[in-house]
C-alpha cells in the first residue's frame, strides 16, 4: 500500500518544485510502527539518495532513538515535502498543500499513535495551529489526523540543534520523554465495566418420583 503511495510521489508533479528534484523522498521505516516522525524536507543528500535524514540531522537523528532505545527502522520517518526545495529554502504554503495530500495517506495507512513533528513546519501543518515551535516544543497535543486520534509531540528540528548545544539539550530533555508518551498513547480505553451478575436461583433438583 505504501508502496504505491512512493509510486503516486514518485510521479509527482503538484506543484513547481518536481522539474527540479533528483528524486521524490516519500519516506521510509517500519510502517507497523506506533510512531511517526515528521521533518521538514529533502536536503541535497535526500534528493539524490531518495532517502529522507540521511545527512548530519540524520546522524543526529538516529542518536537521538538510540537514545531511547530504538532503531531508525523501528519507526517511519517521513517529511512536510517530498521534495528538495532548491537551495534548501523554506517551503512555501502552496508546496505545503499540494504535497498535503500525500503525508495524509501516509497517516491513514500507518496509524501511528505518536506523531512526532521535527520543526516548525511540520508542527504548525499537524497541529492546524499557528504556534511555533519554541512555543509548543516537548508538550503533547491530542490531534485527530486522517479521522483518528493521535498525540502530536513537537519537537525541535535536529538541523537547528546540530549547532546550537542549548538547543540540543533541550531536544534531547524532549526525546527522553518519549517512549513514557507512547506508552500512555498505548494505554488500553477503560475497562467496560460488567454488568452485576445476576444471581441465579439454585438450580431446583428434579426429585426422582421414585
Ligand atoms: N532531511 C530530511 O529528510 N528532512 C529534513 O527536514 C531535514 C533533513
Amino acid at each position: 500500500m505504501l508502496a504505491r503511495i512512493a509510486k503516486a510521489v514518485h510521479g509527482c508533479t503538484r506543484c513547481a518544485l518536481a522539474a527540479g528534484r533528483t528524486q521524490t523522498v516519500p519516506g521510509e521505516g517500519n510502517v507497523l510502527s506506533d510512531v511517526l516522525l515528521v521533518g521538514e524536507g529533502p536536503g541535497a543528500r535526500e534528493d539524490r539518495t531518495g532517502r529522507p535524514f540521511v545527512g548530519q540531522a540524520g546522524k543526529l537523528l538516529e542518536k537521538l532513538l538510540a537514545g531511547i532505545g530504538l532503531a531508525r527502522s523501528d519507526v517511519y520517518i517521513a517529511n512536510v515535502l517530498m521534495c528538495r526545495p532548491p537551495g534548501n529554502r523554506d517551503p512555501v504554503p502552496d508546496e505545503i498543500s499540494a504535497c498535503e495530500p500525500h503525508l495524509f495517506r501516509k497517516i491513514e495507512l500507518i496509524e501511528p499513535t505518536l506523531v512526532a513533528t521535527l520543526g516548525n513546519f511540520s508542527t504548525k501543518l499537524l497541529s492546524g495551529r499557528p504556534a511555533g515551535i519554541t512555543r509548543v516544543h516537548g508538550q503533547p497535543q491530542e490531534v485527530t489526523l486522517a479521522s483518528r486520534k493521535v498525540s502530536l509531540y513537537p519537537l525541535y528540528h535536529p538541523a537547528a540543534a546540530l549547532y546550537t548545544p542549548s538547543m540540543l539539550k533541550v531536544l534531547e530533555e524532549d526525546f527522553a520523554q518519549i517512549p513514557a508518551l507512547l506508552e500512555q498513547a498505548q494505554e488500553p480505553l477503560a475497562p467496560v465495566e460488567a454488568p452485576p451478575a445476576v444471581e441465579h436461583e439454585p438450580e431446583a433438583v428434579q426429585l426422582g418420583l421414585f
